[in-house]
This record gives structure tokens, C-alpha cells and sequence, in this order.
């Protein structure tokens, strides 16, 4: 069972008016096997903190740590920690033009197992993956990103987690944009990761809606930086009733 610990996380970025403290002395511990629900207000530094987990090298750790069953993440480049088990679904995701996405998915799983996979197998396995997504097959011909609507973005995103297998994956704000059926297929692509693999989720959302259909084991609600309350599904529900004020007003305060 592997345990992915963020101690008192103290992260900062640079801007034009000098250096800023966005994280502010973060605490989580996430298992494999369960999901936990980041969520908070716009500027709370939801992305900062899943960019610095990918080792985004805008975002500088001032102190604190994160560990994966001990190791150091922030001492691993971008690629091992793709190895050692992370996936980071970005709120932004970039255009590869000129690769398309079958070898794409092959190239990052070669990488990450350190051989290719065998092809009658693999070939299968993203044929089964993609219809579950309902993906046209031609998507498997389509250059990385191009042209891609938001829900084609998010599809791609979830068959890269069926794909690569990996022990963690940081999915920010995975439901923007997304319909309600969409939202749904995805949806059901993570619950299918969570009980084929064992996937450990940190599910970062502005919005409730997408915890109707994955469920949180549980919830942390992120204000100014840090964890400001956790708990289980209750708290989402909480939060679906009331909104953020009241945490916004105790931020103010402090
Ligand atoms: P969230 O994802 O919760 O909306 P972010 O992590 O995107 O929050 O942002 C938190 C705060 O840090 C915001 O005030 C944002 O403007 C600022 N911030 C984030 N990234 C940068 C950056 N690269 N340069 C300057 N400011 C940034
Ligand atoms: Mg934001
Ligand atoms: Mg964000």
C-alpha cells in the first residue's frame, strides 16, 4: 500500500512584483486506494499545489516536503516521478503537434515500464480503454491536444490514467467544461481506475458536481494556502449548501 505525505508545504512563485507565498504550510496524506477532494475558492492555490507535485519548475518549494512511501518527490526530475508512480492531469494541458496520441500513450508507457509493450495486448488494451470513453478509433490517429474540444482533452486525460497505471494521479479541475454525459464517462473512467488498480486520487474541483459521480472518501477544503477543514462526503455536501464564505470570511480574519 503506497502513502503519498505532503508535510507542511511552503511554496512561492516569482512575479513582477516580487516573490509571492502561495502555499502556506500544507498537510495531506493520501493512500493509495482512496480519493481524497481538494477543494476551495478561485486563488487558493488548488493548481500551485498539484503543479508543484508535478515538479512545475515555476513554482519554487520555500519548505516542507513530499514524500512517496518515503522517497522525495521534490528531489526526482518530472520523469522519475512519472516513474515512480504520479499522474498529473494539468487544468491546461499542451498541444504535442506532429505526435499522435497512439504514439504518445506508447512512447510515456515504454518510459515508464522501461520496455515496450507487447503490441497485441497494448493494441487491444486502448481499443477496449477508448470505447469505454466512448472514443471514436480515428482519435487514436489525432495529433496530442490539436484541435481537441475541452471533453476530448479530458477523455484523453482519463485514458492515459487507464493506460499507464499509475499508483497517484492529480486531476485538476477535470470537470470544467465538461456536460453532463461527458462528466459522466470520465467520471466512470476514474471509479474504473480506482477499483482495477487500486488508484489513490487527488481530486482538485471548484464545484461539487463531479462528486456526484466519484465519490470522496475524503474532503479538505483549501483556503489561502493551506488546509482550512477536512472531512468525509458530508463536508462536500456542506460546501454544496453554504458556498465558501464562511471560510473566506476566517481567512480574512486571520
Ligand atoms: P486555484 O487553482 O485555487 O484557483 P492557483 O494555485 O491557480 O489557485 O493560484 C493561487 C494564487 O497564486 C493566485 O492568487 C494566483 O494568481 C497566484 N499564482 C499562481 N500561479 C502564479 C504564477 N505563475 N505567477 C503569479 N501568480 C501566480
Ligand atoms: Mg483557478
Ligand atoms: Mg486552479
Amino acid at each position: 500500500m503506497s502513502t503519498l505525505v505532503i508535510s507542511d508545504l511552503h511554496v512561492s512563485v516569482e512575479t513582477d512584483q516580487g516573490t509571492k507565498q502561495i502555499l502556506k504550510g500544507v498537510d495531506l496524506t493520501i493512500e493509495q486506494g482512496s480519493i481524497h477532494a481538494i477543494m476551495g475558492p478561485n486563488g487558493s492555490g488548488k493548481s500551485t499545489l498539484a503543479y508543484t507535485i508535478a515538479g512545475h519548475p515555476k513554482y519554487h518549494v520555500e519548505s516542507g516536503s513530499i514524500t512517496l512511501d518515503g522517497a522525495q518527490v521534490l528531489d526526482m526530475t518530472v520523469d522519475e516521478r512519472a516513474r515512480a508512480g504520479l499522474f498529473l492531469a494539468m487544468q491546461y494541458p499542451v498541444e504535442i503537434p506532429g505526435v499522435t496520441v497512439s504514439n504518445f500513450l506508447r512512447t510515456a508507457k515504454t518510459a515508464l515500464d522501461g520496455e515496450a509493450p507487447a503490441l497485441r495486448g497494448w493494441v487491444k488494451e486502448i481499443r477496449e480503454s477508448m470505447a469505454a470513453l466512448r472514443m471514436d478509433k480515428t482519435f487514436a490517429e489525432r495529433n496530442v491536444n490539436e484541435g481537441f474540444s475541452g471533453g476530448e482533452k479530458k477523455r484523453h486525460e482519463i485514458l492515459q490514467l487507464e493506460l499507464l497505471k499509475p499508483t497517484f494521479a492529480i486531476l485538476d479541475e477535470t470537470d470544467s467544461g465538461l456536460d453532463v454525459d461527458a462528466l459522466k464517462i470520465v467520471s466512470e473512467g476514474v471509479n474504473r481506475a480506482k477499483a482495477n488498480t487500486g488508484l489513490g486520487v487527488l481530486l482538485i474541483t471548484h464545484y461539487t458536481r463531479i462528486l456526484r459521480y466519484i465519490k470522496p472518501d475524503f474532503v479538505h477544503v483549501f483556503v489561502d494556502g493551506r488546509v482550512a477543514e477536512e472531512g468525509g462526503p458530508e463536508l462536500a455536501e456542506r460546501l454544496e449548501n453554504e458556498g465558501y464564505d464562511r471560510f473566506l470570511a476566517d481567512a480574512s480574519v486571520g
